[in-house]
Parts: structure tokens; sequence; C-alpha cells
């Protein structure tokens, strides 16, 4: 793993295109995580890494205060393209100066992460008047999780993370995304974290350039009975399997008045 502690930035904020949200922040370059379907591997090509992606962190310095006036009543994102709370935050403490830094801020902030290491800045989310902590569940089976997601929280620790936080009095979102077919359960992901849980969202698998690659023969080695499946998908675009799952989420939520967004409806 690389480690390249001297990156410059001239500010933590950055504007986006992304039609939910105002503004993202990414305290480092690179995920350790190392997920295999990882959709931000396509942030190595700005990069002057020669790793490949997962084998390199950059992290982020700048001088600048983050504008807090600027993002008043503005959606932000931490983060889109790493995890503020990978193995190395624990000890380079970026995020957390960024927490501090927003803790009176008047942002609906969003913090997306696979890992209990958020638990550690619970002390500043409590002082927080828009915050919740988003954290990401594909599946279920451990063993398939440290295939698919090798370096991020067990699932047990992400649900007692969803817990803890619940009993602290933070609104707690469970993201199901990516969407595997045939291989994300949505409903029993739904049923074993609902009791701690204020709103789900869903978002579908997208493969593009090398994790496809990745995730094609991930699925050729474990699940073979699963290539056709995506090939008609990811190859051939038919929609019907996400169409009809996307009815089903629908309908699910509906009857169980579960709050939730879904990002892929309608793709
Ligand atoms: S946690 Fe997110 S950014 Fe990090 S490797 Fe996994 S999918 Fe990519």
């Amino acid at each position: 793993m690389v480690v390249e502690d001297t990156a410059r930035v001239k500010d933590y904020l950055t504007k986006t295109k992304l039609t939910t949200l105002d503004y993202v922040i990414n305290p480092y370059v690179g995920c350790p995580n190392k997920c295999l379907y990882c959709y931000a591997a396509y942030m190595s090509s700005f990069s002057k890494h020669k790793e490949e992606w997962g084998e390199f962190i950059d992290v982020k310095h700048t001088r600048k205060r983050i504008n807090t006036f600027k993002i008043k009543n503005k959606k932000v994102m931490i983060s889109t393209v790493t995890d503020p709370y990978n193995p190395f935050e624990e000890k380079y403490r970026i995020t957390r100066m960024i927490m501090e830094q927003l803790v009176n801020s008047e942002a609906y902030i969003s913090v997306v992460t696979k890992s209990k290491l958020v638990l550690r800045d619970i002390d500043l989310f409590k002082k927080m008047k828009h915050i919740e902590i988003v954290l990401s569940i594909s599946l279920l089976d451990e063993n398939l999780k440290k295939k698919l997601e090798p370096n991020s929280s067990s699932i047990e620790d992400r649900v007692e993370t969803l817990k803890i936080l619940r009993q602290n009095g933070i609104k707690t979102v469970v993201f199901i995304s990516p969407i595997i077919p045939q291989i994300t359960d949505f409903k029993r992901i739904v049923e074993k974290t609902k009791e701690f849980t204020d709103e789900y969202w869903f978002d579908r698998l997208n493969l593009r350039s090398s994790f496809k690659t990745k995730m094609f023969k991930f699925i050729n080695d474990e699940y073979p009975i699963f290539k056709s499946l995506y090939n008609d998908i990811y190859e051939m675009k038919n929609s019907q399997y996400f169409d009809e799952l996307n009815d089903s989420i629908e309908k699910y939520c509906k009857e169980n008045q579960i709050v939730y967004k879904n990002f892929y409806a309608g793709t």
C-alpha cells in the first residue's frame, strides 16, 4: 500500500454535478477498502499513481477552512469516491478535522461509510444540526463480503454501528448499494437492520471499464449459473431484471411503510 501524506488541495469542498447534491468532500484520494465492484476506480486516472486502485491513498491537506456560510442549507456528501472512515483515517484524522469544522454548519450532511470507525466521531455528530450516517450494505454473507469488500468492516460490525448511532439519537440510513444481481437480497438486509434504520437508499450495480472485467471474472468463477443473466444486463443492456426489481422494491417499501430513496428508478 502506498501512502502519500503531502497531497495539497485548494479546498475540501467540491461543487458537484450530481443532481441530488450540492457539494462533496473526499478527504482522501484512493480507497483501501478495495471493493471489487468499486465504481470509483476511474479516479486512478486523475492521480499520479501507477499502483492499482485500492493500492494507494493520498491524504489531502489544505490550510483553507471550510466556508460554512457557502453551504448553509446545501446538501453535502462525505464521501463519494473514498470511504471517509477507511482504516487510514484512524491515524490521519482528516475526516475528524473536517467534521470539527462542520460542527456548527447548517448544511445537510450525509456521511457514507462501510466502517465502524465512524463511531469515534459520535461526540461531533451529536452537536450537528442536520446529519445522517449512511452505512452501505450489499450483502449479509461474511464470506462473500471478504471476497467482494475485503478491507471494510464486517457486516455484523456495520449493523452494530447502526444500533449504536441510533441509541445516540443520530439519524441512520442503510444504503443497499450496489444491488448485485441475484446476490443482493434487499428484503433480508431490511429485515436485519430495520430496528435501527430511519431510511433506506437503493442503487444498482453499474459496470464499466476495469471493474466490469473483475466482476465478470468473479461471476464466472463463483456463480457461473448467473453468467447469462449478467451478459443480458451488462452486454445486451436488457433492463428487465432491474425493472422488475425496481417494482418489487417500491411495492415492498410501500407495504412495509419504509422511508426510501431509489436512485436507479427510471434508468
Ligand atoms: S468503500 Fe466505496 S470508494 Fe471505497 S473501495 Fe468500496 S466502493 Fe470504492
